[in-house]
């Protein structure tokens, strides 16, 4: 134990990770969260993305079961669908099918809703661990270079509370810039990429007799072309979400004939057989602008002891990519890795760099494909990356080996030198298509 008290602002899927980790470095662990969350909360204004599907990648499911044992089944048991990425799921390039072969990744299907109250109902039974809703905080409390704890309002009432280490989980929306420079740290700017992406999603009862071939149907967007795709999954046992993603200012209609009409426009005719057929288990729900923006922490020199940020607050993705709950996973996950040596209230940007690690690898993917929209022409590395990524999109449809490492990485189970390997890049290169393209 390095001291007392942790305290952890937000209890989203980062925040709760990291109240799970902090309890085995500090006798107290405090989340405060500013909705009220009453053990059948479904949808909170302060996690609006749980209107669209959320995919939990390989490696974010890995580190979870870490954390929490027997987790997958768990998920399985409140109803998520466990499905092989190669033979369950039906994905549709520009270029063509994916091979369909199995692949032996397996990933969970599940709402938002159900992955966030399973890892809550396993938090709460910590017991150094509490949640205190209804909290909004506000700033944070400091003396001479330390943070000692936060201030904020519950019930309209003033509320205060210290720790001795204080942990930003306030998700994409956190005021942290602001708090800092309250107390004059300055933070750079944050880095911005904007491919002009929005998601439609809407929530489908499950029709039992319609036979299908697989778990998730899924057309993926590319530039400079392919503006618009979607994804169908089956999730919670119970229902199938439709989500129709559009990139470069292309967006599916909120209305319930536009969204049918956009979806027909895909040519994966799966997605829009289910909107056809199926009935609806909700209203439609849009989100646009979903950019991606990094606050590079790691460069801040004069950076207080006794705080820390992590997932959303750090570094938020276009979520079309799906990086964002296996990214906060992978923070949570050098959190108890750098906690085994050292006293993070006092080494803070020691976290902060390993943090920016994991983040470095995620956006140079999810940028890369997102800065081949618009008229500027990007950085050399930049249309180099670009290229050898549609060139590995035509060999996918012919080529297992190629797909599977394509597959391995997007799910963040390796590295992405792996498509450099020479296996991958020979097929590549030669644009070989090794075998038929039907679906
Ligand atoms: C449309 C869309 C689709 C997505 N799809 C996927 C996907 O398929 N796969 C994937 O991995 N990720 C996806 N994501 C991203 C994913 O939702 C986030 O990466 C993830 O939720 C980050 O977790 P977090 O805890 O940092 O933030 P959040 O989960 O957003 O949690 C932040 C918490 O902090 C609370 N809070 C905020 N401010 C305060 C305050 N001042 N005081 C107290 N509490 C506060 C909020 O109420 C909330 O509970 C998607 C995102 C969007 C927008």
């Amino acid at each position: 134990m390095y001291s007392d008290r942790a305290l952890v602002i937000g209890a989203g899927f980062a925040g709760l990770l990291a109240a799970r980790v902090l309890s085995e470095s500090y006798g107290d662990v405090v989340v405060v969260e500013r909705d009220r969350l009453a053990a059948d909360t479904r949808y909170r204004s302060g996690v609006p993305q749980a209107h669209h599907p959320h995919a939990l990648h390989a490696r974010g499911a890995e580190v979870l079961s870490a954390l929490f044992p027997r987790f997958g089944d768990e998920l399985v048991d409140a109803g998520a669908v466990r499905a092989d990425v190669g033979s369950d799921h039906l994905v549709r390039f520009p270029t063509g099918w994916a091979p369909r072969d199995h692949l032996g990744l397996s990933v969970l299907s599940a709402t938002r809703v159900t992955i966030e109250r399973t890892i809550r109902r396993r938090v709460l039974k910590l017991p150094n661990v509490s949640i205190v809703d209804g909290v909004a905080v506000e700033g944070l409390l400091h003396d001479r270079g330390t943070v000692t704890g936060v201030h904020g309002t519950r019930d309209d009432r003033p509320f205060t509370d210290y720790a001795d280490l204080v942990v930003d989980a306030s998700g994409h929306g956190s005021k942290l810039v602001p708090w800092l420079a309250e107390q004059g740290v300055h933070c750079p700017a944050p880095m911005i990429v904007n491919g002009h992406t929005t998601c439609t999603s809407r929530l489908y009862h499950l029709t039992e007799d319609l036979e299908l071939d697989w778990k998730t149907a899924r057309e993926l967007t590319q530039a400079p072309r392919t503006r618009r795709g979607g994804t169908v999954s089956e999730v919670d046992g119970r229902h199938w979400f439709v989500s129709l993603s559009g990139a470069d200012g292309d967006a599916a209609p909120d209305d319930e004939d536009g969204f049918a009409e956009y979806a027909a426009t895909l040519q994966c005719q799966d997605i829009a057989e289910i909107v056809k057929t199926a009935s609806p288990a909700s209203a439609i729900h849009r989100s646009g602008t979903l950019r991606s923006r990094w606050n590079r922490y790691h460069q801040v020199q004069d950076w207080p002891r006794g705080l820390l940020a992590l997932g959303d607050a750090v570094a938020s993705l276009n979520p079309v990519h799906g990086h964002g709950m296996t990214l906060a996973a992978l923070h949570c996950a050098e959190l108890h890795h750098l906690l085994q040596g050292h006293d993070l209230a006092k080494e803070p940007l020691l976290f902060q760099r390993a943090v920016a690690r994991t983040v470095q690898v995620a956006w140079k993917e999810v940028t890369t494909a997102d800065l081949g929209w618009g008229d500027r022409k990007p950085p050399l590395r930049t249309r180099l990356r670009q290229w050898y990524a549609r060139r590995l999109t035509q060999a996918i449809p012919g080529s297992t080996r190629v797909y599977r490492a394509y597959v391995r990485v997007t799910q963040m189970a390796d590295r992405p030198v792996k498509l450099l390997a020479p296996a991958v890049l020979w097929r590549v290169l030669s644009g070989s298509r090794l075998r038929a393209t039907g679906r």
